[in-house]
Formats: structure tokens, C-alpha cells, sequence
């Protein structure tokens, strides 16, 4: 069977079976989701599969900065607000110790495949702290002229000048927060962004020779309607980024302490909510630009949909990736590392943080070792996902003791009901989701989830759509 997915197949937005499915379930950014990680998960445990990992592997490194200068009443985001600028020195001589304590794992400078800088606000950085990074970066890797090296950018705070100078480090993508460009949305956010300044970004973007821009928005903001929104996506698209993150947000001012100074009243509620999204996902569609997976499109010549065309998309903590199958190291404080079957995370709390750095130690406070089930799990849901399909032959029992169907018994009962209304089909050798089945790839993934399945904690997933 070719796990590759048709880029040309246009996403069908049904309307009705969205509102009827379960609403809520995990991104899936790994597998096991992160809730399941432990705090008996030890540093001495992530350092063993460091050092078993072979010497001459690429990797992919991930850098947090934490710090916001203003903070947008909407996000759930681990970040600390502040405008004092020297935190950010103190923080960065921490972020150079980890980067060092991980590197005394591994020979030489591996090649770093794929770079990510994400936040809170990688951009509250200014130019010479980001420099400090990145010759801490160069002490322990290799940077290489064909690796996707990404930031995150908030255009509030970036002038050209910076973001040519973003290039002459050696980014060459960025993603770009907008979230809303309507005024009254924007107010009650607190979030007042331009479209000028923004235009100002991407267009540096371009003259640096960035080879891709991403855009994040979201649907379901306080005073946000189908008519603000298209406003807004007009207002977006005239920008022509290469890929485009349409996010939900969750009311849930009693998990996220901000969300309490967002006035619940003017949030849509779900009926609206929806509308706004279908008339986005037309408006993309009309547009040529291709459904990714979850939340994401992209322009069809952009690596993603090829990605997605040739069966090379992976999904990682920072989503969609076409080199997410590279070990991770991720460092600063609370980022989620990956290396083979081990999850590591950070202290989330930056005393924390600090704490286990003077000490000597690397700062995990919890992680997860996968076990085999997992690690089948983890392809079949990452196929899923990301192809859209799967191929039983490839998650049959080694010794050849039972089929698919006796071997996942259990989810093959779940599958009928979803392929009854229309998001599978399936036959005796695979499994392929449908155009209405793609929008609801987390509905599908969850069946073959067996931390879920067996779940007795109450856990609050974001909704599917
Ligand atoms: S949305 Fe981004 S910029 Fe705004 S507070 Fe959260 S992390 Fe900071």
C-alpha cells in the first residue's frame, strides 16, 4: 500500500458530523501524550538514550525562550511577562550551561538538521543575545546550508533590520503571530498588532531569501464573526504567506488565569465558532492552498504539501515537520525533548530551572520511556496523521501470530462506527481516511490510543476542531 497523500484531494468540511463527534482530544504532538509523562522519569535516563544514540545522526534542537513583553489575554502558553531585558542575559548563561551538559553526551558537532526558536517570544530577544545563541549553538553543532531553521516572530517588537539580521544568523523560516487583525478583537485581547507592521516582517522575510513564512491565526476570539474573520483572512492572504496555522481557542478562564480578564459573552459559542472555521477552510481552499493535517495549509508548492505528497511529513511538539523523525534536544526551561523511545521534559518553573543548573544537573523533571506497544502506537498514529492512511502489514505482530483485526480487536469494533459515517474506509490490507474524515484525523487517531483508552484520570484535551 503507498502511504502517500493525495495533496489534490480537497478537504470537505461537513458541517454536522463535526458538531456530532467528540469534541475534544489530544494534538498529538507525540505519542504517548505528554500528560502521561512521569516525575520518576530521571536526568540519568534521558542521559542513557543520549549517549546510545549513533554518533554521526543529524539532529533537530529546540530553544524556549520564555519571556513576553505584554501579555495577550487569550494564551495558555508556559511564559514569564517582564520588560526587564537583563532577564534574558541570566536566562541565555543557564540556556549556554544545558546546551554544554547535553553536548558532553556527543562526539564531535552532529549536523543540525532542523532549528526551532519558540516562545513566549524568541523576537524579546535583541541582537546580541540572539548572537550569544547562536555561538553556543555553533560550539556544539554543525549548521548546514540545506537545515530548516525556524523562529518564531512577534512583529509588535521586529523591525527590518532585525529580521535581516535573523537572516545573516541563519534562519530561513519564520512563523509569523497574528491571531486577529480586527480592532475590536484585537482590544480585547490585548493584542494591538498593524497590519503595516506586520507587512513589514514577512516582506523583510522575503528580501532575507527566508524560504518560508507561516502565519498563525485563531478562530473563536471575543467579537470575532464569520464577517470580522474573512476581513481578516483578506487582510492575510494579501500578505501571500507559504503556510497558515488556523488555531481554536478554549475559553477556559478557570485553567488560564488571563482568559479571566477576556469577557466571556463576547466569545462565539460553538455554532458560531464553527461557521467562522467552514468559511476559512472555503476561503483557503478557494485559494489553491492544501490541507495539511489539523490546523494547517499550505501553498502546494511549499515543502509541507510535498511533504504530505511523498509520505515525508512527521509531526513534533512544534507540529507539523518534514524532519521531526531526527532525535530531538530540546533545552530552556519546560521544553520537550525526543531521543528514540525516550521523552524528556524540562522543569517548567525557571528558580526551578535555574536550580538544577547550579547544581550541576540536567533541569528534567519528568519524561516517559516508550515500551513496544507504544512505540507501534506512535508510528500507526503518527501515519495516521500525517499520511492519512495505514497499511495493516505494517503493524502485524512480528511472530505472525494474528491478523490486524484480531490484534487490535478492540479498535477495530471503534473503526465501524467512524467508517459507517463516512471518515475511513477500510478493506482487508489498510485503513484510508476520506476528504470529511481528514478534518477529523484526532477522532480517528484517538481509537488506536491506548493511554486513552485505558485513561482513568480526567484529562482536558483542546477540541478536535
Ligand atoms: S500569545 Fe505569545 S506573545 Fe502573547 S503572551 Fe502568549 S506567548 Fe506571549
Amino acid at each position: 500500500m503507498n502511504l502517500t497523500a493525495d495533496t489534490a484531494v480537497r478537504i470537505e468540511f461537513d458541517r454536522d458530523l463535526i458538531a456530532a463527534l467528540p469534541a475534544s482530544g489530544p494534538r498529538y504532538t507525540s505519542y504517548p501524550t505528554a500528560d502521561r509523562f512521569y516525575s520518576g522519569f530521571q536526568a540519568a535516563d534521558y542521559s542513557a538514550a543520549l549517549r546510545a544514540r549513533p554518533a554521526d545522526a543529524p539532529l533537530s534542537l529546540y530553544i524556549h525562550i520564555p519571556f513576553c513583553n505584554t501579555i495577550c489575554y487569550y494564551c495558555g502558553c508556559n511564559k514569564i511577562i517582564t520588560k526587564d531585558q537583563s532577564r534574558a542575559d541570566t536566562y541565555l548563561r543557564y540556556l549556554d550551561r544545558e546546551l554544554a551538559l547535553q553536548a558532553a553526551h556527543w562526539q564531535g558537532k552532529p549536523e543540525l538538521a532542523q532549528l526551532h526558536f519558540g516562545g513566549g517570544t524568541p523576537t524579546f530577544l535583541d541582537e546580541a543575545q540572539l548572537a550569544s545563541v547562536f555561538d553556543s549553538i555553533r560550539r556544539h553543532f554543525t549548521l548546514v546550508p540545506h537545515g530548516e531553521y525556524s523562529i518564531e516572530i512577534d512583529p509588535r517588537k521586529v523591525s527590518r533590520d532585525t529580521v535581516l539580521f535573523l537572516g545573516r544568523l541563519g534562519f530561513n523560516r519564520m512563523s509569523v503571530g497574528i491571531q486577529d487583525f480586527d480592532p475590536r478583537v484585537q482590544a480585547a485581547v490585548n493584542r494591538i498588532q498593524s497590519e503595516a507592521e506586520t507587512r513589514t516582517v514577512i516582506e523583510a522575510a522575503r528580501e532575507a531569501g527566508f524560504r518560508s513564512v507561516s502565519v498563525d491565526l485563531i478562530y473563536g476570539l471575543p467579537h470575532q464573526d464569520t464577517a470580522t474573520m474573512r476581513r481578516t483572512l483578506e487582510q492575510v492572504l494579501s500578505l501571500d504567506p507559504d503556510r497558515l496555522a488556523v488555531y481554536h481557542y478554549a475559553h477556559l478562564p478557570h485553567l488560564f488565569k488571563p482568559q479571566r480578564r477576556i469577557d466571556t459573552a463576547a466569545v462565539p459559542d460553538s455554532s458560531l465558532k464553527l461557521d467562522i472555521l467552514q468559511n476559512t477552510v472555503h476561503m483557503l481552499d478557494e485559494r489553491g492552498y492544501v490541507f495539511i493535517g489539523m490546523d494547517h495549509f499550505a501553498k502546494p508548492d511549499d515543502e509541507l504539501a510535498r511533504a504530505l505528497e511523498n509520505g515525508r511529513l512527521q509531526r513534533n511538539f512544534q507540529g507539523y515537520s518534514t524532519h521531526a523523525d531526527c532525535d530531538l534536544v530540546a533545552v530552556g526551561v519546560s521544553s520537550i525533548g525526543k531521543i528514540d523511545r525516550v521523552y524528556s521534559q524540562n522543569e517548567k518553573d525557571i528558580d526551578a530551572y535555574y536550580a538544577a543548573l547550579d547544581a550541576g544537573r540536567l533541569p528534567v523533571m519528568r519524561g516517559y520511556v516508550l515500551n513496544d506497544d507504544d512505540v507501534l502506537r506512535r508510528g500507526l498514529i503518527q501515519d495516521l496523521m500525517c499520511r492519512f492512511a495505514l497499511d495493516f502489514a505494517d503493524y502485524l505482530p512480528a511472530d505472525g501470530s494474528a491478523s490486524f483485526q484480531e490484534a487490535f480487536a478492540a479498535e477495530w469494533a471503534d473503526l465501524q462506527p467512524l467508517a459507517q459515517l463516512g471518515l475511513l474506509e477500510l478493506d482487508e490490507h489498510g485503513l484510508t481516511v476520506t476528504p470529511k474524515g481528514r478534518f477529523l484525523i484526532r477522532n480517528i487517531a484517538m481509537v488506536f490510543d491506548a493511554h486513552l483508552r485505558h485513561r482513568q484520570s480526567s484529562v482536558s484535551y483542546s477540541q478536535t476542531v
